[in-house]
């Protein structure tokens, strides 16, 4: 790495796209913390389909953003396409400036606590989570060996999904089942979006004023999968989601929360395979599976016609996200902030207002002017007097990615 080796790409590699920003992270001019300047930002989707898509934006030139259309046969293919739209705005990945690839891992275990530089040994164990992580690490494990062969002598850097829960106790960890199961097979409560909660809960508490070591923070990452998060002095201290990112909060297309006995149900009774009843709670419940929207903004559209199902699952998503806001209080014993993030948490204020109606016994109100307000800044949303700060922080996981990454690859 040369000295002026500053730029990071972030790599997210799904089943079949890949989610890319290049990032520099130089201190702006005047000495202050300003890093992760976006040069770039795009998405490969529809790999191995016929109509693959990549979208291009190259934020440093100011061009607008390019589309090119066709078959992209896998992520090898993928990623050698991106390395020749960032090469076509002197961005190529072959630049000395480049000092490191973050790619971001859903499922770390126990053993990741922090980010990672990857080498073998790392790879070997993110393969060997796959069993817990079916869907999404075999997909991050190709992102890594692609960019590993395009660039073998570059730092990659893996930084986790989970990392940021490993700190919950055991007794927030643990399920009550038999422990020689569970620990055979690894069955416990891993949590997810830890990216997005260390983020948030962090930035939180700057906004507060504070540092993170001194305040207690209620997160609430609602975007299309939801999670909650319990974080008490920066440590996550309990979060929503389990061994798999089904558990928790009513989310987009998942059930969250649900008697497991309904699983047993659905096959003794309704006659229905495994993986039919992974398809039912995965892709056909929550928001989408209540009253057949999952975008927040046509359910809150419908529910302004009248509709009463989008009201039942709007109502349901708001039940839900409330036990989570009194268990967490009671986790915590002292909550300082509320914090809303992710699309539906960032932009839905109908939510934001329903979520915490009725909790001024817990200190908790949002003010409705400024609740209204549209902006892309964290604020604050509670009234002066309120007990409890509530807070619209939004959420950046590529810039978590980029920072963790530059400074593992620097210290
Ligand atoms: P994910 O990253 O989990 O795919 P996002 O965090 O991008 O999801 O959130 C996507 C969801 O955010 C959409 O499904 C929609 O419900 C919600 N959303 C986005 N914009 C708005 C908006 N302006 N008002 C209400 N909800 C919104």
């Amino acid at each position: 790495m040369t000295a002026t080796a500053s730029r990071v790409l972030v790599l997210n590699s799904g089943s079949s796209s890949v989610k890319y920003q290049l990032l520099d992270m130089e201190p702006d001019s005047a000495g202050g913390s300003a890093a992760g300047t976006r040069l770039a930002v795009g998405l490969v989707e529809r790999i191995g389909e016929e109509t693959s898509r990549l979208a291009h934006t190259p934020l440093a030139t100011g061009g607008g953003t390019r589309e090119t259309e066709g078959p992209i046969a896998d992520h090898e293919a993928a990623l050698k396409a991106v390395a020749a739209e960032l090469s076509a705005d002197g961005l190529g990945l072959d630049s000395p400036q480049l000092a490191a690839i973050g790619h971001r891992v859903v499922h770390g275990g126990l053993k990741f606590t922090a980010p990672t530089v990857i080498d073998d040994a790392v790879l070997k164990e993110i393969e060997r989570l796959v069993p817990v992580a079916p869907l999404h690490n075999p997909a991050n494990i190709t992102g890594i060996r692609t960019a590993q062969a395009l660039r073998p002598d570059l730092p990659q850097v893996a930084v986790f999904d989970t990392a940021f829960h490993t700190t919950m106790p055991e007794y927030a960890a643990r399920y009550a089942i038999d422990v020689e199961t569970a620990d055979a097979h690894r069955i416990r409560r891993y949590g997810f979006h830890g990216t997005s909660h260390a983020y948030v809960s962090r930035k939180t508490a700057g906004l507060l004023g504070k540092d993170p070591s001194e305040v207690n923070v209620i997160v609430l990452h609602l975007g299309n999968g939801a999670s909650a998060s319990a974080v008490a002095g920066g440590r996550c201290v309990d979060t929503s989601m389990g061994l798999t990112p089904l558990e928790g909060l009513v989310m987009g297309t998942r059930s969250g929360d649900i008697d497991p006995a309904v699983t047993f149900h659905l096959k003794r009774v309704a006659g229905m395979s495994e993986d039919d009843v992974d398809v039912l709670l995965n892709k056909k419940s929550g928001l989408v599976g209540l009253c057949g929207d999952n975008d927040m903004r046509e359910i809150r559209r419908r529910i302004d016609e009248g509709d009463e199902r989008a009201r039942l699952a709007f109502d349901i998503y708001i039940h839900r996200l409330k036990k989570y806001i009194g268990a967490y209080t009671a986790v915590l014993g002292r909550v300082d902030a509320v914090a809303f993030t992710a699309g539906v948490g960032e932009n839905a204020a109908p939510v934001r207002a329903a979520a915490v109606a009725g909790l001024e016994e817990m200190g908790l109100a949002v003010d409705a002017d400024l609740n209204a307000v549209r902006s892309g800044e964290p604020r604050l949303i509670s009234p002066e007097y309120a007990r409890v700060a509530v807070a619209v922080v939004p959420t950046d996981e590529e810039l978590e990615i980029a920072q963790q990454t530059y400074a593992l690859v620097n210290a």
